[in-house]
């Protein structure tokens, strides 16, 4: 947990999000600005900052949280989405606790 983090306070509960996945590992949450018709974040409950701070310990973790990809999304009733991870400022990430968006359902945006 880092003191001044959003999401490791959204993982306590002291920040409201709409869950929509819980377990030991990880939560998932809809995005508070959604950029398609469902966007949601999939999220570790440990903090760690970026893709790039990961490393082989990370490995279970990073294969948990592409694998839920697609099992929340069916669970959305996307039959077909779009995953992005972004790192660091120059990579377009805002918040630095990793996180994987996953967008679908309509107004997608275009591949970048
Ligand atoms: P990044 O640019 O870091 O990959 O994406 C961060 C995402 O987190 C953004 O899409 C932003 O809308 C979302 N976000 C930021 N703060 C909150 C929050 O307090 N609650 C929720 N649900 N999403 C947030
Ligand atoms: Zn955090």
């Amino acid at each position: 947990m880092s003191a001044d983090c959003i999401f490791c306070k959204i993982v306590v509960g002291a920040i409201p999000a709409k869950k929509i996945y819980e377990d030991d590992d990880v939560i998932a949450f809809n995005d508070i600005k959604p950029m398609a018709k469902v966007h949601f974040l999939i999220v570790p409950k440990l903090h760690v900052e970026t893709l790039k701070d990961c490393d082989a310990t990370h490995q279970a973790l990073l294969g948990k949280i592409l694998l839920l990809a697609p099992k929340l999304a069916d669970e959305q009733g996307l039959t077909g989405f779009k995953t992005l991870i972004n790192t660091g400022r120059e990579g377009g990430q805002e918040v630095f606790h990793l996180h994987a968006h996953v967008f679908g359902g309509g107004a997608m945006l275009p591949k970048i």
